[in-house]
């Protein structure tokens, strides 16, 4: 059985050291080349002497957290105190819902699933408010009761396994974003049917890169780029003020490979694929988006669906929705919502985009079909 994890869901499980390295390696080529293809250089510029007094910050800086390697670019203006309270805040949501943290307020509703309402932080409140919001609105497509699924196939451990149908059908009852009762008054979480977990995977990286965004904002930064794993917010004008280029990963490409450019401002892009985490059994590829609909990984043709708007922790949620909805339902969501535009691409590599995404081809090996 082979497993890939190239890039892994949040709350999975902390990969083994070698398996992480590996992962830092492979993101050192993505910053190249993909989210930050206009940023030339990279490294500290020349100074004169007299400035090596002053506290000297990184360019940017990169850090295993979330479970997966996030990245920070505050370029020429940034402080060290800016750089260390971005890495906290993010440490601090990761500590609150992460799934595999016992501690954590998920692992804590969890627990009490089916027994009693656990108050928790603001932090996964919101998130789960907002999370229950586009569960709505992708009629359960996106849903962040799917724990018990994830679990059963494994998918975020090291040892995924194809489940039967039985046990397949024994757990989809539990994954039911109507059954997540929230309290705002108490801010109370309850999951009504013993059994039932939820897991913010899909969801909490935005968060975090939204809350990392607030940071920059507050330290009166001009410019920040911020890839969380994937999940890619521009701040600001760039020093040329022209537009961000980020590059969209081609599927089953090695890491930083990309297909085609996204151009634009205060952005926030995000991408689920298949290619992110998949296992192979006999023959046969099962990635980590689950159909709440039959408990399999989600079958729509689609190799990865990509998000573009102005918040991250919507993009993320949204961008996991409308693969597992595919093509024609994922798109009449995205035409339905002011301000978010997606790009589709196709096992047969030919490509498809909203009327307002700014993306160019760059890989002829695309097609890029118009409407
Ligand atoms: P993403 O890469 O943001 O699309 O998130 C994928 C992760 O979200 C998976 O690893 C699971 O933990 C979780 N997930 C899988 N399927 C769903 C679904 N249908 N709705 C919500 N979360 C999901
Ligand atoms: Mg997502």
């Amino acid at each position: 059985m082979k497993v890939n994890a190239k890039r892994n869901s949040v709350f999975s499980k902390p990969f083994p050291l070698k398996r992480r390295l590996f992962l830092r390696c492979l993101f050192a080529v993505t910053l190249t080349f993909a989210s930050c293809s206009d940023i030339q250089g990279g490294g500290a510029p020349a100074r004169p002497l007299f400035e090596s007094l002053r506290p000297r910050a990184e360019p940017f800086r990169e850090e295993f957290a979330l479970n997966t390697v996030c990245t920070v670019m505050l370029f020429d203006q940034a402080r060290p105190e800016v750089y260390n309270a971005i890495f906290n805040r993010i440490r601090e949501i990761e500590s609150r819902m992460s799934a595999f943290l016992p501690d954590s307020d998920i692992s804590r509703v969890n627990a009490a699933a089916g027994k009693a309402p656990v108050e928790v932080h603001d932090d996964v409140f919101k998130v789960i408010q907002r999370a229950l919001e586009i569960a709505k609105l992708s009629g359960g497509a996106f849903d962040p009761s799917v724990g018990p699924l994830v679990s059963l196939w494994g998918i975020t451990g090291d040892t995924p396994r194809v489940p039967s149908r039985e046990e397949i059908d024994a757990v989809l009852p539990l994954v039911n974003w109507r059954d997540i009762e929230l309290d705002p008054a108490r801010r109370t979480v309850f999951l009504r049917q013993s059994g039932m977990a939820l897991d913010l995977g899909a969801i909490a990286k935005g968060y975090a890169a939204d809350e990392a965004v607030a940071i920059v904002r507050q330290a009166r930064l001009r410019r920040a780029l911020i890839d969380l794993g994937g999940n890619v917010i521009t701040f600001g004008r760039k020093r040329d003020r022209t537009p961000w280029r980020v590059g969209l990963q081609t599927p089953h490409g090695s890491r930083g490979e990309f297909m085609g450019v996204i151009s634009g401002w205060d952005m926030t892009v995000v991408t689920s694929g298949i290619y992110e985490r998949f296992f192979e059994y006999d023959g046969v590829r099962h990635h980590h988006l689950f159909s709440p609909f039959n408990g399999l990984p989600a079958r729509t043709g689609l190799l990865s669906a990509t998000i573009i708007t102005e918040v991250s922790m919507d993009a993320d949620a949204l961008s996991t929705a409308i693969f597992v909805l595919g093509y024609e339902r994922g798109r009449a969501l995205v035409d339905s919502l002011e301000g978010v535009e997606a790009i589709f691409i196709f096992e047969d590599r030919s490509v498809r985009k909203t009327a307002g995404a700014n993306f160019a081809l760059t890989d002829s090996s695309f097609r890029l079909l118009t409407d």
